[in-house]
């Protein structure tokens, strides 16, 4: 069996690549601006004119990018839902998706029923790189409803049909399942899937059920062999612990962007996240000045959805931040990976350098008394000097939190260039919503 479902179009050469991505940007952009009310008004305020856009280059610096707010203003202003921004009447939308509204009022995704078709092929190519094969039993711990009914279009019918699985077999609402019914749980482990659809905060939570009832992970849901994750970066450090947790195979990380209905996924190598370029497009901003940034830097990730009619997403600004790498990955695939650590409005700014709570947990998960990497940011300006942390360390094995303290600090200003100042606080103390950590405390904000 081959390791692509798509050799042709996933190992194509670069050049190739670009001049499809090239024609299908001038398509979309000329379609929008013709028969969406929103692009109209948008490039004639701003003066731009789609004909312009003749090359790569011209897309990226004439074509005004814009926010999910526009779309909130626009549907307070016209009482419009999709805020103007439909080609179609309603009639002909197959799927409305509703925004998971982490950052405000939820957006709508709407697709036709030829976009969902379109839509099963990345989405079965990434299905292929994370391991599914026919006869595969599939399991999801993030509810197929809601507004998570996005990943339904994404693992959806059309999906499991090209694959050749039974689409009976997919465990819907697992998630709910889990916490809602406790004899739920017991059957999840009948099931046995083979692959599983965990978000990594979810997965310790499953730890954690499963240790009240006296089970250990394997034994709870046997014979699960790889995991897909999404919601949040995950750390080598981490993934290699959920993995032991549940005797898997592999552990893919994915990153999706609903409104856009943008997926990126990892391959076996790790290394970044793919995003089909004959799909999307994904360029990267300074979150500040918004200038474009080259390969390797880091800040917002801007997408544009290339197939997408109904709705059109052109260079939408995701307010995730990350970086993108162009270099043909190690398993041959040639499309661009993105990486993707955290929300760009967590990213704060020391002494002129941008730094992310995942670039700190990666140096907090390397020290065995931090491991855990238990800490807030607190931001109390907007541009800072020093780079201000509140953390707790491990009780047992910290023998002199002053040294710790220095250790660490060491490595911050050796990795990302910056002084630090660590506030040891106990755990109970740190700041969190729910039960997640908040990694960024913004004092700014308040008052
Ligand atoms: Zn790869």
């Amino acid at each position: 069996m081959s390791e692509y479902w798509n050799p042709q179009m996933e190992t194509m050469k670069k050049a190739e690549l670009d001049e499809i991505k090239l024609k299908r940007i001038k398509a979309i952009v000329s379609y929008a601006y013709r028969n969406s009310q929103f692009y109209k008004e948008l490039y004639d305020e701003m003066g731009v004119n789609p004909e312009d856009v003749k090359t790569y280059d011209d897309f990226r610096n004439k074509i005004t990018l814009f926010r999910k707010d526009q779309i909130r203003d626009k549907r307070v202003e016209t009482g419009d839902p999709f805020g103007t921004m439909l080609t179609i009447p309603p009639d002909q939308i197959e799927r409305i998706h509703p925004s998971t509204g982490t950052t405000g009022a939820p957006t709508f995704t709407a697709l036709t029923a030829e976009e969902v078709h379109v839509a099963s092929e990345p989405c079965t190519r990434l299905a292929w790189m994370w391991k599914i094969r026919p006869g595969m039993r599939l399991l999801s711990a993030i509810h197929f409803v809601g507004f998570w009914g996005w990943w339904s279009t994404f693992l959806g019918v059309l999906t499991m049909n090209k694959l050749g699985l039974n689409t009976e077999l997919i465990a819907y609402n697992a998630y709910l399942h889990l916490f809602g019914f406790p004899t739920a749980r017991m059957s999840l482990g009948k099931f046995k899937g083979d692959w599983a659809l965990l978000p990594p905060d979810t997965a310790l939570a499953c730890i954690n059920e499963f240790a009240k009832m006296g089970k250990d992970p394997k034994d709870a849901i046997p014979g699960l062999k790889y995991v897909t994750s999404a919601g949040e970066a995950i750390s080598p450090k981490h993934r290699k612990y959920l993995m032991e947790k549940f005797g898997l195979l592999d552990w893919f990380d994915a990153w999706g962007c609903s409104d856009p209905f943008t997926i990126a996924g990892e391959c076996h190598v790790h290394d970044g996240l793919h995003a089909y370029s004959d799909y999307w497009t994904l360029e990267l901003i300074d979150t500040e000045t918004e200038e474009l940034l080259g390969p390797g830097e880091r800040g917002e990730i801007v997408v544009t959805n290339l197939w997408m009619r109904a709705l059109p997403f052109i260079r939408f600004g995701t307010e995730d931040f990350g970086e993108q790498i162009d270099e043909t990955c190690d398993c041959g695939r040639t499309h661009p990976r993105v990486k993707v650590y955290d929300r760009a409005s967590w990213v704060v700014d020391v002494a002129g350098k941008k730094v992310s709570p995942f670039s700190l947990r990666l140096i907090m998960e390397r020290h065995p008394e931090t491991e855990e990497a238990s800490f807030n940011i607190i931001k109390d300006a907007k541009k800072m000097n020093i780079l201000k942390i509140k953390a707790s360390y491990k009780e047992g094995i910290t023998k002199d939190p002053e040294e710790l303290k220095n250790r660490i600090a060491g490595d911050i200003k050796k990795e990302l260039g910056v002084e630090a100042e660590i506030e040891w606080i106990p755990y109970e103390q740190l700041h969190k919503t729910l039960h997640k950590i908040t990694r960024m405390v913004d004092l700014t904000k308040e008052g």
